[in-house]
């Protein structure tokens, strides 16, 4: 998964193949094959009518690695080297964060001498390079080339990036009419196995409650326009390829160098650049390919990181919808045991830009973000008759929940809200993945489905309050565990009444 859940179709287009990779399996990566890739005939004609005025502000482009591939972090410099005008391009910063390359046995040599002196006969003056002393993760390394630019405008990227050409004029041309616009290039993928190219849908970039960063739809209002070179509105950014001012990214004070390793930073920024007066985009016209590659080169759990590199997001900018994030990766919102590290100055930074509240951004710059503040109880559900068990999704196919022993993964997320719904699933990115319960008056066993297409809400809608009793408001039956041959020994069921009590496992705090 990117950090950056891919889910939007690709366009193909007609490409050779230009370079192979090899798997990661063996002993190092190994580009063989490597051209320089001229991805002009796969810009759209109507990108390619604009010229472009001389006078724009200059670029560093800062490239950050980890454990990458020599000949990989090399396309990614030669394409931008070649694909952005010389009188634009002031330097082009490479931060190595503590490239050691454990895990592939990979030659870490490579990244040191043979890197500098390539680049350094290559392309004599152009190129800095950073090494970091540890490993800092992927924002405190995006600072640091920051630290090292001196250029007006700064251009971020991952090291496995190609340029196409003309990428970089509309961007600044963007940057130059309004310095407080963050602007993201548009973002194809190069297939990791095969190198080939593979054009991605105009898209914004957005984010579910857990903050992975997905694709959008761009808004209803772009579509009306009928232009489809328009800047796309965006609330937040992919964070593979970002492209800001120098000194106002200093101004919003850069990425949250309190985070760790990987994600959250990306979300953080687009709230913050709109929330504090600045705005982000997509450009269609400026596009920048990105190998989306199958394992992370430097750790095996990134999920841990992004969790809590989420929490800070949400204790710092969400106001009161921070209790969504705690209910999309379904942990209580006090005593949780994760350590995100100290807010006071992400909180302070808040303060001393003036920036308006949550709610403002997702009425304005998110509103496709579904909303879960309805509810008033989430987590594992448990019978009071079999604690070691908790209601779960169970086969799709079969409609119905069921008992599992507890895990508490997705398919236990329960939510019981303020109409009387219950829901069991992972909130994911469009709420699909989570099913209602319902009492249909025929089967024994509860039915899971999408309620919004019942008719007689009576029969999805439940008396519950904690350690009490769940009751259909329609037909009286209570929600039981009996002893079975089936589901470990137990099975859920609709039946008279008993007394049997639930819980589940935390309470929601607006
Ligand atoms: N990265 C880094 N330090 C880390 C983790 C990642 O510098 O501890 C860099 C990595 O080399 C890459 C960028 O962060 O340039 C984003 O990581 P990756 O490409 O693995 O993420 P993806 O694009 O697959 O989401
Ligand atoms: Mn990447």
């Amino acid at each position: 998964m990117y950090r950056r859940v891919k889910n939007r179709l690709p366009i193909t287009l007609s490409h050779s193949v230009l370079a192979v990779r090899l798997g990661r399996g063996g002993v190092c990566q190994l580009i063989i094959n490597m051209y320089r890739r001229d991805l002009e005939k796969k810009q759209l004609a109507w990108c390619k009518k604009a010229s472009f005025p001389r006078d724009l502000p200059n670029i560093s482009l800062i490239f950050i690695f980890v454990n990458e591939a020599l000949s990989v972090i090399l396309r990614s410099v030669h394409s931008a080297v070649n694909h952005t005008p010389a009188h634009l391009l002031k330097e082009i910063i490479l931060v190595d964060d503590y490239s050691d390359d454990v895990i592939f046995g990979c030659v870490p040599e490579q990244l040191k001498g043979p890197l500098e002196d390539y680049v350094n006969k290559r392309y004599p003056g152009m190129v800095k390079i950073v090494r970091n002393q540890k490993r800092e993760g992927l924002i405190r390394a995006r600072i640091e080339g920051w630290k090292a630019a001196s250029s007006e405008v700064t251009g971020f990227f991952d090291a496995h990036v190609e340029f196409t050409p003309s990428w970089a004029e509309p961007v600044l041309i963007r940057i130059k009419e309004d310095h407080k616009r963050i602007i993201l290039p548009s973002i194809d993928n190069i297939k990791h196995e095969t190198f080939e190219l593979e054009r991605y849908e105009n898209s914004g970039h957005g984010y579910n409650w857990e903050l992975w960063c997905m694709y959008i739809n761009p808004p209803k209002q772009w579509w009306d326009d009928g232009d489809t070179s328009a800047p796309i509105r965006t609330p937040a950014m992919i964070g593979c390829s970002f492209v800001v001012n120098r000194e106002y990214f200093g101004h919003l004070g850069l990425l949250d160098s309190g985070m760790d390793v990987y994600g959250g930073e990306n979300i953080e920024l687009g709230i913050k650049v709109w929330l504090c007066g600045g705005s982000m985009e997509v450009l269609p016209c400026s596009r920048v390919a990105h190998i989306a590659r199958m394992k992370k080169p430097y750790h095996s759990n990134i999920a841990s990181s992004t969790r809590r590199n989420a929490l800070r997001v949400a204790e710092v900018w969400m106001d009161q919808f921070k209790s969504q994030v705690y209910l999309a990766w379904n942990i209580p919102m006090e005593n949780h045991g994760i350590d995100y590290g100290d807010i006071s100055q992400r909180v302070a930074l808040r303060k001393s830009l003036h920036c308006k509240n949550f709610e403002w951004y997702l009425d304005n710059v998110y509103p496709e973000m579904r909303r879960y503040n309805n509810t008033l109880f989430y987590g594992e559900i448990r019978s009071s008759k079999a604690t070691h068990l908790c209601m779960d999704q169970g086969e799709k196919v079969n409609h119905t929940a069921t008992l599992h022993p507890c895990h508490g993964m997705g398919p236990q997320l329960g939510r019981y809200t303020k109409e009387g719904h219950f829901f069991l699933g992972a909130l994911g990115s469009t709420g699909d993945e989570t099913r209602c319960l319902m009492d249909d008056q025929v089967s024994n066993f509860p039915q899971l489905l999408n309620c919004d297409k019942v008719s007689n809400t009576r029969l999805t809608t439940w008396h519950f309050s904690q350690n009490e009793s769940i009751i259909n408001r329609a037909t009286g039956r209570c929600l039981e565990v009996i002893q079975a041959n089936v589901y470990f020994g137990h099975s859920l069921v609709l039946q008279t009444c008993s007394g049997q009590r639930w819980n589940i496992k935390n309470t929601m705090k607006q």
